[in-house]
């Protein structure tokens, strides 16, 4: 174990001008061990890079969100004391970006995304790491591309363990002695050196993936907010950030919608027992939420989550009774498409699922893809506008009293799928869209208020 070592990541916020920049600037400086800084895009950037890549856009409208982008960058550097020492490699990046944006494929090959993609956090980690020179703190900006290895799922990159820990060791590892190493989250690169991206809010995975690869003890997520909350802040002004939360409970809670937390974070820390701090670089002096394997208190309610855009998919045959494996070919073709399905209910002759469906992403071009695979083996009935409401907490399953005091608060709603039992930590339901907000703010006062 490096014993010294903290992996510190700032989300898009953090990041978003040169005073947010200083704030984070003084975090790092204050800690010695804090020798590996992951940054993500300033905020917004990625939104207006998405788009760019996705979107079929006039000359014109293309222009207008490159200036767009320019302008929060350039705000940037011209806060600098000494612009002249990175201006030079902006304009660099500036063009690559805009050549890309430019480019005839862009809105139809994923290599060519993933590559416009990473432009932000090229620029924010070049940027932020001219900021924490003006603080005195050594900082080397690291093309992450060089340790992170991915494979080529293009937008939704995974990473590959093995290679990044060895990378890590041999290239950056020697740094952390003279440096504060400033890298991008989100990014990777293949085996061929393309770029890739680990999908949105991939910055958080990063930091984790880095940390486990150099046996960090610990890594801080810097984020908008004083830590992981009961719920999210912006649901309910009653949600109260949390001192503590096991690695399982913050694993759930990600999964299953907490943005706070890219979904993967948990998987290194967990496998290396990596602590992880969550706080707010506006407010680092109100401390934050740490997440380990123990906690001292493992209450059975935790935290209530939603997570957005999903369709309820309904798939039936007449013959599942006789038809042994139809599981078995539903799952297959959903596996092949890459989607992972985290709610699941079975009756007798049909088996409804959830799929994610966050709007302008990949997702929906995929389940498309999917459900018409599907429609050639069973009946499909797709629903739209549902939202899954979470209970996370401890021992759920075991616990007399726990479901009947969720489903008590929530009797007024119309709960579709139920999943319960599978696991200790959590409690899900379906629920309406326009019904969700209100079920969260119901279920929060029932459990904490
Ligand atoms: P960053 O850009 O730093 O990665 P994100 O926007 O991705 O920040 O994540 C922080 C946001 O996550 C908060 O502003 C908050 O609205 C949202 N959030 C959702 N659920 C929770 C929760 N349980 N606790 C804290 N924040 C949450
Ligand atoms: N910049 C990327 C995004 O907006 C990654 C991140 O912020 O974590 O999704
Ligand atoms: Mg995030």
């Amino acid at each position: 174990m490096n014993s010294a070592l903290n992996v510190a990541k700032f989300g898009g916020t953090s990041v978003a001008t040169y005073e947010t920049m200083c704030n984070c600037a003084k975090i790092i400086a204050s800690n010695q061990s804090t020798r590996v800084v992951v940054v993500s895009a300033s905020a917004g950037i990625t939104n207006h890079l998405v788009a760019l890549a996705n979107t079929a856009l006039t000359s014109q409208q293309i222009e207008e969100i490159i200036e767009k982008i320019k302008t929060i960058e350039l705000a940037i550097v011209g806060k600098l004391k000494k612009p002249e020492q990175i201006s030079d490699k902006l304009n660099v990046l500036l063009t690559e970006l805009t050549e890309l944006a430019k480019h005839e494929e862009i809105n139809f090959r994923d290599d060519l995304k993933d590559a416009l993609v990473s432009m932000g956090e090229r620029m924010s980690s070049l940027l932020f790491s001219a900021v924490l020179r003006e603080f005195d703190v050594p900082a080397t900006n690291f093309d992450v591309r060089k340790v992170l290895r991915t494979d080529s799922l293009f937008t939704q990159a995974a990473p590959d363990l093995s290679v990044i820990r060895q990378l890590s060791q041999s290239l950056l590892q020697p740094e952390l002695d003279s440096s504060v190493i400033v890298t991008q989250g989100f990014v990777g690169a293949d085996e061929q050196g393309r770029t890739t991206t680990l999908g949105r809010g991939g910055s958080d995975f990063t930091a984790a993936l880095l940390a486990e690869a150099l046996d960090a003890q610990t890594c801080e997520i810097w984020t908008d907010v004083i830590g992981v909350y009961t719920t999210d802040p912006r649901i309910t002004d009653k949600a109260r950030p949390l001192p503590e939360l096991s690695f399982e409970e913050a694993a759930e809670m990600a999964t299953f919608g907490a943005k706070v937390l890219h979904p993967a974070t948990m998987e290194p820390a967990l496998r290396q027992d990596i602590k992880v701090f969550v706080g707010s670089s506006r407010e680092p002096e109100k401390g934050g939420t740490w997440i380990v394997r123990d906690c001292e208190h493992e209450p059975a309610y935790r935290a209530i989550t939603r997570r957005k855009d999903q369709v309820m998919v309904t798939v039936k045959t007449p013959q599942m009774m006789y038809a042994q494996g139809f599981l078995q070919r539903v799952f297959t073709i959903i596996a092949k498409h890459n989607l992972s399905v985290d709610l699941v209910t079975t009756s007798e002759i049909s088996v409804s699922f959830t799929l994610d469906n966050p709007p302008n992403s990949v997702s929906e071009r995929v389940n498309k893809e999917t459900l018409a695979e599907l429609t050639t083996i069973c009946d499909v009935t797709i629903e739209q506008g549902y939202d899954v409401v979470t209970v996370v907490g401890n021992n759920m399953h075991s616990s007399a009293g726990v479901s009947s005091k969720i489903f008590e608060a929530v009797t007024d709603f119309n709960l579709r799928m139920i999943c319960f039992g599978a696991n200790p930590h959590n409690l899900s339901f379906v629920v309406s869209n326009a019904d969700s907000e209100d079920v969260v703010q119901v279920l929060h006062k029932a459990l904490f208020e």
